[in-house]
């Protein structure tokens, strides 16, 4: 439970002639969700390569579903502004993914991100990044300006590829899963997965099968898996959040640096601030806080704005903005203030039958939660190597494949891979004129690297165009791509 409670001191008023001591006890417990919604595990839904597909099948998809997915577009590949554009203002997050989608896009963070804000407005601007070819580029150039930037699978760089309640151990090297022919397909076990544990679990998806994909033809992926996905997600969305990255990586942390407290008997004040202060957001997506209560009816209002609110077991619950001004609580059930609910229909409170529906709105913000919140598991956090992506010499797994042969039961390693090279594989490895192993074609095939002692100095997967997997001292490596290997000397 990532709960944070706070519970006013009760307060003792004795009247003035101390005849009749009066007890107000009231302590207000107030408690920020690990999830919006009270909701048990996130799930964000990713799109590399800005496909033509992906505005006119991707979006509508998640339209129908009520929910919003990122989209990282490669600047310079000409994508749909217009269509990204009102995608955007339909609550989509548009994204980077560079701006020439080159092996790494070091010396684009900046610039990739100022092209989009060219083309796009969005209501928290352009946070999230997703680096072509999973290659991590400059950190602290990334971190200056977005929020969270994101590899690819994240057991392919030493780290889980499900994310827990507070986000990345590494906020420039967020995990995602790839989907579709290289990939899994199975949204729903995933998404299932991250309700058990109380994770977030991001989807890294290019094209679709069968649509126009323009130049995201990697891995494309059947997009009724996606939809099956969505159905799941709708039925359990008492558990699951579904939204894009750059939204719940800012409530998470917000969550994590928020300081919330509630004070008054009759009427409640909740204070919810925090410090967070950079370039890059204003870190004001919404937090879902829960107030207890036995008000049978209630009003939240921050500032001017009624803030729609549920009671449900003894909870008030309403997703307030931090720094947003206080939040006034009070229990008339709307009393001279009619909700200003913003077009919606709804009632701003006492929303005692609370339904399993899904999240309709098409503002950006969470859906407020529904049903039932309790029974959340125990989260146990699995803390993750932050180990970049090379540079992963200490492991000292035996080979079979010694350079000399002198641990090897099978004769010459060399001879014997050899005989087998990539002639069936399309995949093929060299070094670059900079010193780098690079392999090509090489697509959803798991790729070792072992130096002339055998043992294994990098393991990555193969993301089907060229990559660069490894640069270290001079000398013989063996490069095994799935079954077939060859040797390379960095000179
Ligand atoms: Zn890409």
């Amino acid at each position: 439970m990532d709960m944070k409670k706070f519970a006013l001191s009760p307060v003792l008023a004795i009247s003035a002639f101390g005849l009749f001591a009066t007890a107000s006890v009231f302590a207000q417990d107030v408690e920020i969700g690990t999830w919006a919604g009270f909701r048990k595990g996130a799930a964000s839904f990713t799109f590399d390569d800005g496909a033509p597909s992906h505005v006119s099948d991707g979006g509508p998809l998640f339209d129908k579903y009520g929910y919003k997915a990122t989209f990282n577009v490669v600047t310079s590949w000409n994508p749909d502004w217009n269509g990204f554009g009102n995608m955007a203002k339909n609550g989509h997050e548009i994204a980077s993914h560079s701006v020439n989608h080159g092996q790494n896009m070091s010396g684009e963070e900046a610039s990739s991100k100022q092209a989009i804000a060219g083309k796009i407005q969005q209501k928290y601007g352009i946070i999230t990044v997703a680096y072509p070819n999973c290659n991590v580029p400059n950190k602290s150039a990334v971190l200056q300006n977005y929020i969270i930037g994101r590899i690819c699978n994240g057991s392919w760089q030493s780290q889980p590829d499900m994310m827990g309640k507070d986000g990345p151990s590494d906020w420039a090297m967020a995990s995602a899963i790839m989907t579709g022919s290289t990939g899994t397909n199975d949204f729903k076990g995933n998404m299932q997965k991250a309700v058990q544990q109380g994770g977030w679990i991001a989807f890294l998806t290019h094209g679709f099968e069968g649509k126009n994909n323009g130049s995201a033809t990697y891995s494309p992926t059947p997009i009724g898996s996606i939809e099956d996905g969505l159905k799941w997600a709708q039925q359990n969305d008492k558990d699951i959040w579904v939204a894009p990255m750059g939204h719940v990586a800012m409530y998470i942390k917000e969550r994590k640096a928020a300081k919330v407290e509630a004070s008054g008997s009759g009427t409640i004040t909740v204070k919810l601030t925090h410090s967070i202060k950079d370039n890059v957001s204003d870190y004001d997506y919404p937090l879902s806080l829960r107030v207890k209560s036995s008000l049978s009816k209630a009003t939240v209002k921050q500032g001017s704005a009624t803030l729609e609110s549920k009671i449900d077991g003894g909870y008030i619950y309403f997703d307030a903005v931090p720094n947003g001004g206080d939040i006034v609580i009070s229990g008339d059930g709307g009393g001279d203030q009619p909700p200003a609910s913003s077009g919606s229909n709804q009632s701003s409170s006492s929303i005692s039958n609370p339904t399993s529906s899904a999240p309709t709105s098409s503002q950006p913000g969470p859906a407020l939660s529904s049903s039932s919140h309790r029974g959340f598991p125990n989260w146990g956090h699995s803390s993750s190597s932050s180990a970049g992506p090379a540079n992963q010499s200490s492991s000292s797994q035996p080979s079979a494949f010694a350079v000399n042969g002198s641990s090897s039961s099978i004769g010459s390693p060399f001879a014997a891979l050899e005989s087998n090279k990539f002639d069936a594989n399309p995949a093929s490895a060299y070094v670059d004129a900079s010193g780098f192993i690079t392999v090509i074609n090489a697509q959803g095939q798991n790729i070792t690297v072992f130096n002339s002692l055998g043992h294994v100095v990098r393991t990555t997967k193969g993301i089907g165009c060229l990559q660069k997997v490894y640069s270290g001292a001079k000398g013989v490596y063996i490069v095994r791509i799935g079954n077939k290997a060859k040797t390379i000397s960095i000179k």
